[in-house]
């Protein structure tokens, strides 16, 4: 067995700690990472105090996992030692459903396993994710990674980027659109980077006037305050497609009201409440109210060469291991520009 340090959750109101634990060794086709950084995202935050009542302790939280390959399996063909890898929320996957044969691993029929607090398929435990000092991941499930960007701010990408890239890419964003974002956080700021990069006309829709330089900053071409009647009026009925990042209760209808005719909203935000929807919302103008989880392998390797061929990586704030409780909670407050990424050089040589 391989033995590593991580930082894990013991119970819902235990701060994360150090925490020395094993991983399989490498089989036939895995490869070890040495991971360099790691993404904090609010999943983490989630499944690390048990919101979603179904955590198993200890925890060791982490689905934005960039390093380099320390050692592959005899039947590993694609990576080799040294190259730089990401893992993102998934680990596995049956590899037999209609899903799985479509590279939609994310909706496997019998269900994806999770970089973390996943069960493994072949009998080997509960997973453990990134926040730790190496991983062992089967080779279909690791990404290639550009070098040519800040290898910290790519670690995002295996999460909040491909969550919003994905739907962009479903509903075939680009040139001749104009495109909603809503809300101005880790999903959101990368929907403006990608929906920008891909050619459509952007506007950034946020609450918070002090998040307008940013947006444009960002890519977006306008922004909007949403808590502005007048300006929100002035949009009715302009977009094509609108993103919708926001975790937090809003009216849903407002935003479906800006759609054209057979426009199309995507819900990535996830908030805890239903959110009421009018059926005149939709039937009128014969929109569709729709969702979306993550993205495949295929479609994630798709968005990182795309983002090395247009330098567009995560705004984020780098983080020692040991300010993780702190950086969860200014998470919990949107006090992070726009994600926190974990420099796996702090963590402890020994727990
Ligand atoms: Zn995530
Ligand atoms: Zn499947």
């Amino acid at each position: 067995m391989l033995s590593c340090v991580g930082y894990a959750a013991t119970a819902a109101n235990a701060p994360l700690a150090p925490l020395a634990f094993e991983r399989r060794d490498v089989g036939p086709d895995d490869v070890r990472i040495d991971i360099t950084y790691c993404g904090v995202c609010h999943s983490d935050l989630h499944q690390a105090r048990n919101e979603w009542k179904n955590t198993i302790y200890p925890c060791v939280p982490g689905h934005e996992i960039v390093g380099h390959v320390a050692e592959v399996g005899s039947s590993v063909t694609r990576f080799k030692k040294g190259d730089f890898v990401g893992v993102g929320c998934m680990v596995d996957s049956c590899r037999e459903c209609t899903s799985c044969k479509e590279g939609l691993e994310q909706y496997c029929e019998v269900g994806f396993v999770g970089t973390y607090n996943g069960e493994d398929r072949q009998g080997r435990g509960i997973t453990f994710g990134g926040y730790s000092s190496a991983v062992v991941v089967d080779q279909a499930f690791v990404l290639r990674a550009p070098t040519s960007l800040d290898p910290a701010a790519v670690a995002p990408l295996l999460c909040a980027g491909i969550t919003t890239w994905s739907p962009l890419r479903k509903w075939k964003v680009g040139p001749g659109q104009r495109v909603g974002i809503v809300g101005l956080g880790g999903l959101g700021h990368m929907g403006v980077k990608f929906a920008r990069a891909l050619g459509a006309e952007v506007v950034l829709f946020t609450t918070s006037a002090s998040k307008v330089e940013d947006g444009l900053r960002l890519g977006a071409h306008e922004v909007v305050l949403s808590k502005d009647p007048d300006a929100m009026a002035k949009e009715s009925g302009r977009f094509d497609f609108i993103l919708d990042a926001v975790s937090a209760k809003h009216d849903i209808n407002e935003y479906l009201g800006l759609l054209k005719r057979d426009g199309v909203l995507v819900q990535v935000g996830a908030p805890e409440e239903p959110l009421p929807v009018s059926v005149f919302s939709l039937i009128m103008k014969r929109r569709t109210f729709a969702g979306s989880l993550i993205g495949g392998i295929a479609e994630t390797q798709e968005m990182l060469d795309f983002c090395g061929e247009h330098g567009i990586t995560s705004d984020i704030e780098i983080i020692r291991m040991d300010e993780i409780e702190a950086a969860y909670e200014r998470m919990l407050k949107s006090d992070v520009k726009y994600r926190f990424v974990i420099d796996m050089t702090s963590m402890p040589a020994s727990a």
